[in-house]
């Protein structure tokens, strides 16, 4: 891997806590594996809570002296940590590749997606604005006031081993807020290359940390009782983010949750049926059908259900399976074998059931954790992708009749991160978008996100927004001072 970097300083195994480079304190090391090959490609430390403890206390000394500053010197130092982001961009996304699987393509998407939070929280920084109201008696001057809540820690998942760090440690460090990272153990690489930027960018020692670690629910732990913690930021699954928030209800801390979805993808009679297809290859099989926001059940209207189903196959057919590092490339190797048993399991249930697959089916022929993209007919709301996440390339399509129906379905479900629908009769546009409980919907359009707009989820997907100027609210105290004149 290092023999591909034009900077192989940026492939880093060592934690980064307090500004210091550092092996765990009994020298443990876990391994990295590339799931396109099997390989070991990296041991990275593998540190403990009492590691963790110091990255915590560093993180409480730097962030005073961080808050204090302005918001104009933060935004300088972080504008700084967002152009060497992007210098590195080819680098980031090979060794992002490298651990996680998806295409080199989308690692360079995903590095310039995760790197715009970046910049936009950097501008943002100036813009931590107060509020003054008229006093309710005559001698009084009421004022609020904003400051950073802390020291945040944050626990993310393996699927965007960049952009799910950036996207809580940029408004948390815009903010104001010192940040400590743990990385999913599957990516640690990319982590931990922001780690390196962040010190070249002059970020002060113990504002950003990064601790490596097998041990998830130690870390965890840690994070939840340790006094300092202000704040509690996790991207991951409904069931571990229950977990972390009964911990964190310990000493009441703030959190923000990223949880699953179960995104439906509708289409309508009415929808414009290549963009419909367009929007769903690009919606269920980016990151080889392992994003949150992924449809995960489409529904199509019965009038267009043969036409649609036809074009979504010829289109699927042409999705090239592979390496990502290599040239062409469209689907990569799911993370894991459990991930491949999951989408095995899910598709045997369905066929069990009745479904029919018109596509794919099965491993694919590269071995490992490759599997074929797959597209089923005949699904029903008894099958497990319809109440579970499948997190791999499975696409299963549901006929419906009326609108009415097609909001009952998508609505059933105890998620609500993202949504879809294809549809042109305006009317039909705005009840829909509006009757569907999701946090996010994308109209005739299977990409939604970006750094200016809110994304987040309701029911059990999740609490609290990230990105867009509503983001770092999350990482802000509200001060009203009362002052008798
Ligand atoms: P995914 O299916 O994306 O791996 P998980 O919710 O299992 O979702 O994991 C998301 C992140 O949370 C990963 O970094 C994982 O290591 C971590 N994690 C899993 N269990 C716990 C736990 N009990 N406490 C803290 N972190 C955990």
């Amino acid at each position: 891997l290092q023999s591909l970097l034009k900077d192989p300083a940026l492939l880093e195994t060592r934690a980064y806590i307090g500004g210091t480079w550092v092996e765990a304190d009994d020298g443990a090391r876990f391994d990295v594996t590339n799931p396109a090959r099997g390989d070991v490609i990296a041991r990275v430390a593998d540190v403990t809570r009492s590691e963790t403890a110091r990255a915590i206390a560093c993180a409480e000394t730097a962030q005073k002296d961080w808050a204090a500053r302005t918001g104009k010197e933060r935004a300088a130092i972080l504008r700084r940590w967002f152009e060497l982001m992007m210098a590195c961009q080819a680098d980031l996304a090979t060794i992002l590749t490298a651990e996680m699987g998806k295409p080199l393509a989308e690692a360079k998407a995903e590095i310039a997606y995760g790197a715009s939070f970046i910049e936009w929280f950097s501008e943002e920084a100036k813009r931590i604005y107060g509020e003054t109201i008229p006093g309710h008696q005559p001698d009084k001057r009421l004022t609020v006031i904003r400051q950073p809540v802390g020291v945040v820690g944050s626990i993310t998942p393996w699927n965007f081993p960049n952009a799910m760090i950036t996207r809580k440690a940029a408004p948390a460090m815009a903010a104001g807020c010192s940040f400590v990272a743990r990385p999913a153990a599957e990516t640690p690489l990319s982590a931990l290359a922001l780690a390196v930027l962040a010190e070249r960018a002059g970020i002060p020692a113990g504002v950003f940390s990064v601790v490596t670690s097998s041990r998830a629910s130690d870390i965890g732990k840690e994070f939840c009782e340790n006094p300092i913690m202000r704040k509690l930021t996790f991207t991951g699954s409904t069931e571990v983010g229950r977990i972390l928030l009964r911990q964190a209800a310990g000493q009441v801390m703030k959190c923000s949750m990223e949880l699953g979805g179960n995104a439906p993808f509708i289409v309508f009679d009415d929808a414009d049926l290549d963009a419909a297809v367009q929007g769903a290859i690009l919606c269920k099989f980016r990151n080889n059908g392992q994003t949150c926001v992924c449809a995960n059940r489409i529904y199509v209207q019965a009038g267009v259900y043969e036409a649609f189903a036809g074009k979504l196959a010829a289109a699927v057919a042409k999705l090239n399976v592979g390496d990502g590092l290599e040239a062409g490339t469209d689907l990569g190797p799911l993370i894991s074998e459990e991930a491949l048993r999951k989408v095995e399991e899910h598709l045997a249930d369905a066929t069990a059931r009745g479904a029919q697959v018109i596509h794919g089916g099965a491993r694919h022929g590269n071995g490992g954790t490759y599997f074929e993209p797959t597209i089923l007919t005949g699904a029903t709301p008894d099958m497990k992708f319809s109440t579970e996440e499948t997190f791999g390339p499975l696409a299963p399509l549901f006929r419906f009749e009326t609108e009415e129906e097609a909001i009952a379905l998508a609505n059933d479900t105890i998620f609500g991160l993202a949504s879809y629908f294809y549809a042109r009769d305006i009317g039909r546009v705005h009840r829909v978008g509006e009757a569907l409980e999701y946090g996010i919907v994308g109209i005739n359009t299977g990409l939604i996100s970006t750094e200016v707009a809110p994304f987040g989820g309701i029911k059990q997907s999740g609490l609290g927004r990230e990105g867009s100027r509503h983001g770092i609210e999350d990482f802000l105290e509200m001060k009203y001072m009362c002052l008798a004149i």
